[in-house]
């Protein structure tokens, strides 16, 4: 068995970190390829490497001084390289970044070395090979992922070795030049490592032990999820709830590989299983609960609507017209309502308004703005009677006005639409019910 490991940049902070990453990786053979992030925030009013390194390179761009950013950096590594006693000549990696910086070599390439560097100490101090990203992971002439050739050139390379580490985050152009993933996107490279050696797991190793059900910032300690299917984890991320990289889903969900997020600090806890599809029930009826606020719904009357053919096109066309996308549309016989994002919205309402009368010819037109949206996901609801009753009876309790409800044709989702101020509430009213008082 092979298992693939992705460290995130607060596991890799300081030497005292990556020695909780060295003993995780050496207590466990199967770890054999290793894909470190750049050096994450110490504590909450640190910088993250990544970020040093974008604010060196604008000077670079200003055609200002930036010795001392750059000093600043490489005091981040010598910290780490001297804590674990490495022998790694940093003086060297950074006269030739020195360089690369006077000459150009462009914001990604800048970025890319917070995870390169990181890969280097990684590799002298694990004793695995190493491997530069330039090399196995690939973009295409529209800076585009070369999902093909990265699979045909990292799987070949990694067939013949014991173990390797692989930085992060960036990969090639076909012209040379370094390229970077959205930020975050160490994900997606371990991901993708994770394809290439057909690994049995993928474990994604952060700062937390996994998904939780809530928001920690308005449940206090949430319950954690323990698995969850890819499904799942899409309609969740969709609306707000963030741990892994959305795009990292991809290579291994093609696979089957499930990825199993865990906790450099805490390594007994299992953390949460992503996986294609169980049979394990989840604890509770619903796996999640996420959500945002700020969106406003447009809605439109028109008498007979409903024997009108082409209405909700017309209306949909004025948003369109106007490069706005839409969220939910619920409609009921003569209205329809129009789900979007405020703050696209907001500068755009009179046209789309306008564009509403001109082509739909409807009798009103009426805006309501500051609501939120939450989603309440599980598979377990597809099975179980009653949960949308559930849900509503505990809003009902908690005094809170439900202004939409829709749930999605899968059936493991269910939108529920409320006034910004009663975003919090709604949330923990729903939270009670599922998991405190397990209903
Ligand atoms: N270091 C990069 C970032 O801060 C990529 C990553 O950590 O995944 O976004």
């Amino acid at each position: 068995m092979v298992k693939v490991v992705k460290f995130g940049g607060s596991s890799l902070a300081s030497a005292k970190q990556f020695e909780k990453v060295g003993r995780i990786i050496r207590e466990d053979d199967e770890r054999r390829f290793v894909v470190p992030s750049a050096p994450g925030k110490r504590d909450s009013k640190d910088t993250k490497v990544t970020d040093m390194l974008y604010a060196c390179y604008d000077l670079v761009e200003a055609g200002q001084d930036f010795t001392k950013q750059l000093s600043a950096i490489k005091a981040r590594y010598e910290e780490i390289r001297d804590g674990l006693k490495l022998d790694a000549d940093l003086d060297g990696e950074f006269e030739i970044i020195r360089k690369n910086f006077e000459e150009k070599a462009g914001r990604d390439y800048a970025a890319s070395r917070g995870e390169y560097l990181n890969g280097r100490l990684m590799s002298a101090y694990l004793g695995f090979a190493f491997i530069d990203a330039a090399e196995v992971i690939f973009f295409d002439e529209d800076g585009v992922f070369d999902a093909e050739k990265t699979h045909k050139v990292l799987s070949k390379r990694l067939k013949t070795m014991d173990n390797a580490v692989i930085p992060g985050f960036y990969g090639s152009l076909p012209d040379g030049r370094v390229k970077t993933f959205s930020r975050g996107g160490s994900d997606i490279t371990g991901s993708i490592v994770a394809k290439a050696v057909h690994t049995d797991v993928y474990e994604n190793w952060t700062d937390v032990s996994g998904f939780l059900i809530a928001d920690p910032r308005i449940i206090q300690n949430p319950q954690k999820i323990e698995v969850i299917t890819y499904r799942e984890l899409r309609e969740l991320a969709y609306m707000g709830a963030s741990v892994l990289h959305e795009d990292a889903i991809f290579p291994v969900r093609q696979e089957g590989i499930p990825i199993n997020i865990r906790n450099t600090n805490d390594p007994s806890d299992s953390g949460t299983w992503i996986v294609g599809s169980t049979c394990q029930k989840s604890k509770y009826i619903i796996t999640g609960i996420a959500g945002k606020k700020g969106f406003c719904a447009v809605n439109i009357e028109k008498d007979m609507m409903n024997s009108e053919i082409g209405f909700g096109r017309k209306v949909l066309q004025a948003f369109e017209e106007n490069e706005i996308s839409f969220e939910h549309l619920p409609s009921g016989i003569d209205t329809m309502t129009v789900f979007v994002h405020q703050d696209e919205f907001v500068h755009k309402e009179q046209k789309v308004v306008a564009a509403i009368h001109r082509l739909a010819n409807p009798d009103t037109v009426d805006i309501e703005s500051d609501l939120a949206l939450i989603a309440v996901v599980g598979r377990g609801m597809r099975a179980t009677r009653g949960t949308s009753g559930r849900i509503f009876s505990a809003l009902a309790h908690a005094h809170i006005n439900v202004k939409m409800i829709d749930q999605g044709s899968s059936e493991i989702n269910i939108i529920i639409g409320v006034a910004n101020a009663d975003f919090e509430n709604a949330i923990r009213a729903i939270y009670d019910i599922f998991v405190e008082t397990r209903l």
